[in-house]
């Protein structure tokens, strides 16, 4: 690989990429620590089958990065990293693999503070907190949030109310057409609140299934998965994959505002000024679907975790959302650059303030 490894690191300015090996229980898992200005990095861990391990080290680096992003703009004392671990999390996952990660996670004392991600879930959570208390995504009977995903939600809803603010003139979501895209843990609470709210939902989901067992209890439309993306809405929320913001998708669109939970939802920098281009308010991914990792954290508290305490964090998602738009509109720049700067700033403000 060359100079490959510690020119990434330059590029992207990480502190720390740890390497971690088990060969016996067939553990192969990288820890990439971006920046810790702010406190110890918090990230999930994900498990995916990559095909090489230039991938998995690239997606390790690239999605410690945005976690150093989400947490700072908001308002955390978190920095940011991410744990992949190579492999197919239906056939590879077992307990011995994922409690030898844990003591990986130990070694670094708390540098690193761990929850679940793609291809891990909350019992995993539980079997990896026998070797350490740095895993915090555990259930609230054992100190921890639970499942994230309302909380995620909720801070997508309020994300929907300040662009709705901002292109409308009001957050009410009453009458406001949504269109939700998947409705697994967030896409779902996320319906709940927006029908609750008196908007008009249409949702599509790969489990058709799915779809139609929520249809039955809430009064939403069920769309094809296909087409969710291009239906005429106020609001397109992209709830299930993530790069679903690229040249194809985007001149599909005939949504005002896109704000959704869904992971790097741009597939490349440039997706955000072609939003800006086709007169689409963008929410960036990281400040609106930050519930998660507020939640997450929140269980770090000498008490111990408050869901109160959490969500009220949570509802300044509508703040954080209506300053990056203000601030997109004052400088003449795409939501996404907004965002950046926003998080960058407070990262320089804070290196500052620790220098005394
Ligand atoms: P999930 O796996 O519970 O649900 C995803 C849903 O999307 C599933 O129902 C799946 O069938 C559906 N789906 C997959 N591909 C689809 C497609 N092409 N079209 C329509 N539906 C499709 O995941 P989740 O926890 O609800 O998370 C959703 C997104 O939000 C993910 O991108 C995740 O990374 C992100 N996110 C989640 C959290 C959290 O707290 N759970 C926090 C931050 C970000």
């Amino acid at each position: 690989m060359g100079q490959f490894i510690f020119d990434l690191m330059a590029e992207g300015d990480y502190e720390n990429i740890v390497f971690c090996q088990e060969k016996t229980l067939g553990l192969k898992a990288i820890i990439a620590i971006h920046d810790t200005t702010l406190g110890p990095a918090a990230g999930g861990i994900r498990m995916w089958p990559y095909a090489s391990e230039e991938d998995a080290i690239k997606d390790a680096v690239r999605l410690a990065r945005a976690m150093t992003y989400k947490n700072a703009a908001a308002g955390l004392d978190y920095g940011g990293g991410k744990i992949v671990i190579i492999g197919d999390p239906k056939r590879d996952k077992h307990e011995g693999m994922l409690r030898a990660l844990a003591r990986f996670i130990h070694r670094l004392g708390g540098l690193y503070l761990a929850g679940e991600d793609v291809g891990t879930t909350l019992e995993d959570m539980v079997v990896m907190r026998q070797e350490t208390p740095y895993i915090v995504t555990v259930p609230e009977s054992m100190g921890g949030p639970g499942d994230t995903g309302f909380a995620t939600a909720f801070g997508v809803f309020q994300g929907i109310r300040a662009c709705l603010n901002e292109v409308y003139g009001s957050p009410l979501p009453q009458g406001r057409s949504v269109a939700v895209q998947g409705i697994g843990s967030v896409g779902k609470a996320l319906v709940k609140l927006l029908v609750e709210a008196g908007a008009d939902v249409t949702i599509a989901d790969i489990d058709a299934e799915r779809a139609h067992a929520l249809a039955a209890d809430y009064h939403v439309i069920v769309a094809s998965p296909a087409e969710i993306h291009a239906l005429a809405v106020d609001v397109y929320s992209p709830c299930a994959l993530g790069a679903i913001l690229n040249d194809q998708t985007i001149p599909e669109l005939r949504c005002k505002i896109v704000c959704g939970s869904a992971n790097n939802q741009l597939a490349e920098g440039r997706h955000g000024e072609m939003l800006v281009e086709s007169g689409i308010l963008y929410a960036p991914d990281y400040i609106v679907n930050a519930g998660g990792v507020i939640s997450g954290v929140d269980s770090l508290h000498p008490g111990g975790f408050n869901r109160q305490r959490a969500l009220d964090k949570v509802a300044y998602i509508y703040r954080t959302m209506g300053v990056v738009a203000a601030s997109a509109k004052t400088q003449s720049i795409s939501t996404a650059r907004a965002a950046a700067i926003l998080a960058e700033q407070r990262i320089t403000m804070i290196r500052q303030v620790k220098m005394i």
